[in-house]
């Protein structure tokens, strides 16, 4: 049956994967293997957020799962967030990874740190969007509330860990620096330099 799903999956008749995957896994409880193809499947379709949930599951396998074979399930969540035009204002990013790109923020530049999206889609790291009334990209006045983005956080610190914790060090530099605390300021800016910011 996972042969069948391959098989269904690679002839690009994904609904059909989909159903495969779906009988394997009543039939016993799931591999890595038959996980991840379901939910590459899943995307395919569009299913996103299924998708998601799937590959979660994955993780919690403890499948290591190969960002090539990511990149379309990631670049297909990135449209439906509204992260693409981080990634085209920013062609590259850290040695030209597209994938990079995205996870950019379109204000400081660095990796997004406790992403907030907006209503209008895009996404900023929170410290960057914080005092601003409205979108710093398109101007629609934003909400009050800034919720993280966890979705966006958790795939910026899987895939991006130097970086991300590099932009976290500088935002915290930030913060210490207009508190008047000079020296902690400098520490982590230090941190940050190093990391590669
Ligand atoms: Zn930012
Ligand atoms: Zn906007």
């Amino acid at each position: 049956m996972t042969d069948t799903a391959k098989e269904a999956f690679a002839s690009r008749n994904y609904r059909l994967a989909v159903e495969m995957y779906e009988r394997c896994m009543k039939q016993q409880s799931p591999s890595f293997e038959v996980l991840f193809g379901y939910g590459e499947s899943l995307a395919r379709c569009g299913r996103l957020r299924e998708s998601v949930d799937v590959y979660s599951r994955c993780l919690a396998l403890g499948g290591n799962v190969p960002t090539d074979k990511l990149r379309h399930l990631v670049n297909a969540l990135l449209e439906e967030l509204g992260l693409s035009t981080a990634s085209d204002r920013r062609q590259s990013w850290r040695g030209g990874a597209e994938l990079g790109a995205s996870f950019a923020c379109p204000e400081c530049e660095g990796a997004l740190y406790q992403p907030v999206s907006l209503d209008c889609g895009h996404t900023f790291c929170r410290a960057c969007v914080l005092e601003a009334p409205s979108c710093k990209l398109c101007g629609q006045r934003r909400e009050a509330r800034l919720e993280t983005n966890v979705l966006v956080q958790r795939l910026a610190e899987k895939w991006w860990p130097a970086e991300t914790e590099a932009s976290g060090a500088r935002h915290e530099a930030d913060a210490m620096l207009k508190k008047g605390h000079l020296g902690q300021a400098l520490e982590r800016y230090d941190l940050a330099v190093q990391l590669g910011e």
